[in-house]
């Protein structure tokens, strides 16, 4: 567009811009360290039941960079997802949670805990991503039916019949499937009829003006509704307030994530938090 309007708006390839080239480029090659340094860690949020019983856990990528100190996963994943490195990094958070279900499994108060871990459409569609999850599910002992891959709309877009096969596969062993971030992409109603999904999480977006937007209310309504006339869980992200809670509760969504309840957090503190 530069180039169109003429030679001299080439400087509009400002400083600002460059930066951020330059920026990216030195994120992308510290992230090729990053496993290897050590400087990733996961972090669990809790999801809680209408008693305020906790039911399981999300698991959260976090990245300490040695010089600019927490790098948010909205930065790096985007990256990881380009250069592929989301595959080997997203590996390595699937062996952490199944090696945390399998200890929980030994200890009666947290044995019925569940797991969601985020998946990459990049990942979820490596041929290897079955025989991936089948062998550390084997590896560490982990109850698969405790284990929720999450994914999300743009996922299911791409090869509907692959990614079906896929979650076949895998739901046959008793991995269980959340739709992530519901609502925000361009996913049609009939994915959720035709694919093994066990539960949609309602976008973080709707929750946040729930009960001053109209529209909002309206949208979270009808997904609670959806969902429970499909026979899936129905999880609220990203509740902060008692209000929102209530609603929720009055309107039939029985299972809340958000800082009312707890942040991220590393497992050691994850039951002092709150
Ligand atoms: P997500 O899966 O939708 O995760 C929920 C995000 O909402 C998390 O952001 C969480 O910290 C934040 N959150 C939770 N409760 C509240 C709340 O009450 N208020 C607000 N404002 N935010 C809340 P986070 O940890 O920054 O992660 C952002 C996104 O990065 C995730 O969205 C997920 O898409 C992606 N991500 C995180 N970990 C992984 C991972 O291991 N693999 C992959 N592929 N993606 C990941
Ligand atoms: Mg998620
Ligand atoms: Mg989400
Ligand atoms: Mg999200």
């Amino acid at each position: 567009q530069a180039k169109a309007a003429g030679g001299n708006t080439l400087c509009f390839f400002n400083v600002d811009m460059q930066t951020s080239v330059l920026e990216r480029a030195s994120l992308e090659g510290d992230l090729h360290q990053a496993l290897a340094r050590n400087e990733l860690a996961l972090h669990y949020q809790v999801q809680v039941d209408h008693q305020g019983v906790t039911t399981g856990v999300e698991a959260l990528l976090r990245w300490y960079h040695p010089q600019r100190g927490w790098v948010s996963p909205a930065t790096f994943i985007p990256l990881a997802e380009e250069n592929g490195l989301i595959v080997p990094i997203g590996h390595w958070v699937l062996q952490c949670a199944c090696e945390q279900l399998a200890k929980w499994a030994n200890q009666p108060s947290y044995a019925a805990l569940t797991i969601s871990v985020n998946v990459s459409s990049v990942q979820f569609q490596q041929p290897e991503f079955v025989r991936d999850v089948e062998g550390l599910l084997a590896q560490t002992q982990a109850p698969p039916g405790r284990l929720v891959l999450e994914v999300t709309e743009s996922l299911l877009m791409r090869e509907p019949t692959r990614v079906r096969n896929t979650m076949l596969k895998l739901r046959a062993q008793g991995v269980r499937f959340a739709l992530d971030d519901f609502g925000t992409g361009y996913s049609s109603l009939s994915y959720l009829k035709r694919l093994p999904l066990d539960e949609l999480k309602i976008d973080q977006s709707f929750i946040r003006e729930l009960l001053t937007d109209k529209t909002d209310a309206a949208i979270v309504d009808t997904t609670i509704l959806l969902a429970v006339s499909l026979g899936l869980n129905v999880v609220a992200e990203g509740v902060e307030k008692k209000e929102q809670l209530d609603w929720l509760k009055g309107h039939g969504c029985y299972r809340y994530q958000g800082y009312l309840f707890g942040r991220p957090t590393p497992i050691e503190y994850l039951f002092e938090a709150y």
